[in-house]
């Protein structure tokens, strides 16, 4: 645009400032000071606010403000760089399509660190116990739950990041000489990284690949040229179906073209070999945001990307925000991984917004899986890899019945598990369920160990003598009595992967060495890939953990693949439940048989009829999808309506329900369907009460939402009430 003479430089900032609550909403104008004249849409400011300080987003800039200049204040200071305006507009949208606040949305695309005032990042710290914190643990020192469970995480995980046991505790426990701490020197994030096959130079596509890569290239061609909108391919291909491989490809042609890249993957520590293949091709202009690294090295990395010094921006959900000047591809790869959506407010998914900030960019969007949401099958252009590459087949999959069967391995897994120790090969068993066994009940009097927290069970952890909380972290020693009527007979019932981990040893002794990957064995950031580097780097073994080893994983040798419990999915009252079992089941078969020897896979279960594990054993997913969207349409499921859920919840069973009542009769109008408000159980000492909304006006029915929690917001503060919005809740 051509400065015009007569149009003075804007004097006003429009800041929204970046408050949590929703009662505040901007934007101010404050008056910029001559030297902050160069200020531009996205710059950070900090600036006086009601009697303090706060940060703020300028959202635009104005010659003249409905208020005198004299009653303007002036920001304090420019913070950092700021971002570019094309996120200030992404946050808007975000706060409208998640039912949340711009200040919310805002803080969350803030270049890293920028939240703390963007001073310099404080340094990693890193935790490791001492001789006298064993000694704590062992003896009977004082310490608070949260001390007792840091500690024992660093003695069983070895050095971890303070961030990730709570850096205020290891404080307290480091003044007392129990843990010490020090600061992370810099690490390298190719370094930790080497577990997969890479292969030598860039292998030739074969003719499905090619065809891939030419629809996504012809859009790429034509994207960013005026009046098209932003293309969107599903590229739905078989596990091993060399899907990685168009994807660099295609960023390739985007760099040539002098454009940036996005590359999402559902979670670096599980996927490190994806990361690995796109820094070996394109080197320094890749950046990697990951939360394994510290607030210094993630702010650095996003430099690079804001100065243009990296063009590629590979990470979870969040790298969805790379602060890229000129996105020509965004790609989202295995799209149907859970981990896309955001769990706090505003909820987004990275899907959504990756589609959002194509379009923002005429950009194409790339999404890739074996196992396509349903969503993204009726809403983007599907392109096709239905082979292995090299031909090699899908593994068979035999469906095993346990119906009557009091044993956790069928006596075929069992043959099939004492083949592979016979071979000297590899083997990887899924249980979704971690710990010992799912609940432990009194033979006396059937009491149950509950949470004191939570309306659900408690969970033994053999290996730390311990009952846990899934939901809310709460611990307790294991009992050896039963507190209520005194009897020692404790009854322990269903199965974990810490057990299945210690039947796999006394079955198959130390010739097939055990693996075990879940969010307990892998409490440690880092340890997660080293149990994968271990089990790849052995000649023989199995891998037995929760979903996390199902993910995208390319091990050349693994012959047997074993679901646990298959259909422990199907219980859940969601009605995602048959899509997640139809993929966890297709999932794990992917991991099976892509090397010379092939593989098959078992998969156990107390529902061998279910059709998402009939189709998958078929590795029909054409087959499932086909019913799937014609059981979502009959019921106005996504993609066919849009759900919303609000939950609100209170120390007070009554507030809550109270709230969601109010709520539910503010809706109604609007003309959605308010199905509650539903009891759900009591969660981290909170009652909750959910009203689950169906609608197919989007927009008109998300700002209704958003209105009437709006109306409610001062009211439910006072009380102690909380509500959140969930729109396309997982
Ligand atoms: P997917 O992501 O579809 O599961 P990958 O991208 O992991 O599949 O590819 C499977 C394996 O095949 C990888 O080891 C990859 O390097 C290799 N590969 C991919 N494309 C080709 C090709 N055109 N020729 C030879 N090998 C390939
Ligand atoms: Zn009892
Ligand atoms: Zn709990």
């Amino acid at each position: 645009m051509h400065a015009n003479l007569a149009s003075p430089r804007p004097t006003i900032a429009r800041v929204e400032p970046l408050t949590r609550t929703r009662a505040v909403r901007g934007p101010f104008d404050y008056r910029l000071r001559p030297e902050q004249r160069e200020v531009d849409v996205g710059a950070v400011l900090r600036v006086p606010f009601g009697r303090r300080t706060t940060l703020g987003v300028v959202l635009a800039l104005a010659t003249e403000s409905e208020l005198a200049p004299e009653r303007l204040a002036e920001p304090d200071a420019v913070v950092g760089p700021g971002v570019p305006a094309d996120l200030v507009e992404l946050a808007g949208w975000m706060a409208e399509q998640y039912c949340s606040t711009p200040a919310r949305a805002l803080s969350l695309l803030l270049p890293p660190g920028a939240a703390a005032g963007g001073r310099e990042p404080k340094p990693i710290l890193v935790g490791e116990i001492t001789e006298p914190g064993v000694r704590a643990l062992r003896g009977g020192e004082r310490l608070t739950e949260r001390q007792r469970s840091a500690l024992e995480r660093l003695e069983q995980g070895g050095p971890t990041l303070a961030t990730a046991l709570g850096t205020a505790t290891l404080r307290r426990l480091a003044a007392r000489g129990l843990v010490a701490l020090r600061p992370l020197g810099r690490t390298s994030p190719a370094a930790s990284m080497g577990v997969g096959r890479r292969l030598e130079g860039i292998p030739s596509l074969t003719g499905e690949q090619r065809d891939a890569l030419d629809a996504v290239l012809g859009a790429l061609g034509g994207a960013g040229s005026g009046e098209r909108a932003a293309e969107c391919f599903l590229l739905h291909g078989v596990t091993g179906s060399g899907k990685t491989e168009v994807y660099l490809q295609a960023v390739q042609a985007v760099l040539a073209g002098g454009r940036g890249a996005i590359v999402l993957v559902p979670e670096i520590a599980l996927t490190p070999q994806t990361v690995g293949r796109f820094q070996d091709r394109f080197g320094d202009i890749v950046a990697v945001l990951h939360s394994g690294l510290g607030q210094r090295e993630r702010h650095e990395e996003w430099l690079r990307l804001r100065r243009g010094e990296a063009r590629v921006c590979v990470g979870p959900r969040s790298a969805v925000f790379a602060p890229l000047a000129d996105i020509g591809l965004i790609v989202v790869d295995e799209e149907h991984d859970a981990s896309y959506k955001h769990e706090g407010d505003p909820r987004y998914d990275a899907r959504a917004v990756a589609q959002r900030r194509a379009e923002q960019h005429r950009a194409v969007l790339l999404a890739g899986t074996a196992t396509p949401r349903p969503e993204s099958v009726v809403s983007l252009r599907r392109l096709r890899l239905p082979h292995r590459i090299d031909g090699r087949p899908l593994p068979p999959v035999e469906v095993l019945d346990m119906r009557g069967r009091h044993h956790s391995l069928h006596p075929r897994t069992r043959m099939a598990l004492a083949d592979v120790r016979a071979a000297a090969s590899k083997a990887i068993v899924l249980l979704n369920r971690r710990g010992w066994s799912n609940f432990l009940s009194c033979r006396g009097c059937g009491r149950v160990w509950m949470c004191p927290n939570c309306e659900v069970a408690l969970v033994l952890h053999r290996a730390q003598d311990q009952l846990a909380c899934h939901h809310c972290g709460h611990r307790r020693r294991a009992p050896d009595s039963c507190p209520e009527c005194g009897s020692v007979a404790v009854a322990r019932h269903g199965t974990g992967t810490e057990s299945v981990e210690q039947e796999l040893r006394e079955a198959f002794g130390s010739e097939l060495p055990v693996f075990r990957l879940d969010a307990d064995a892998a409490a440690a950031k880092g340890r997660l890939a080293q149990t994968l580097a271990r089990f790849e780097a052995a000649p023989s073994g199995v891998l037995v953990g929760t979903q996390m080893v199902a993910k995208g994983h390319d091990f050349a040798d693994v012959a047997l693949g074993v679901v646990l419990d298959a259909d422990q999915t199907l219980r859940f009252p969601d009605f995602r439940a048959e899509e997640r079992t139809f993929a966890l089941v297709t999932q794990l078969a992917g991991r099976v048989g892509r090397g010379q020897d092939g593989g098959r896979v078992l998969v156990q279960t107390l529902a061998p009829e279910a059709r998402s594990i009939t189709l998958a054993a078929h590795h029909d997913s054409e087959g499932f999808l086909a019913e799937e969207l014609r059981r979502r349409e009959a019921l106005a499921y996504p993609p066919y309506g849009t759900l919303i859920r609000i939950v609100c919840a209170s120390a007070d069973a009554d507030d809550a329900l109270a709230l969601a009542t109010r709520l539910h009769g503010l809706i109604v109008p609007s003309g959605a369907t308010v199905l509650g408000p539903a009891p759900l159980f009591r969660l981290r000492g909170r009652s909750r009460s959910q009203l689950v909304i169906k609608c197919h006006d989007r927009l008109p029915t998300l700002r209704a939402v958003g209105a009437a929690v709006d109306a409610c917001a001062s009211d439910a503060v006072r009380r102690g009430i909380s509500v959140s919005v969930d729109p396309d809740p997982q």
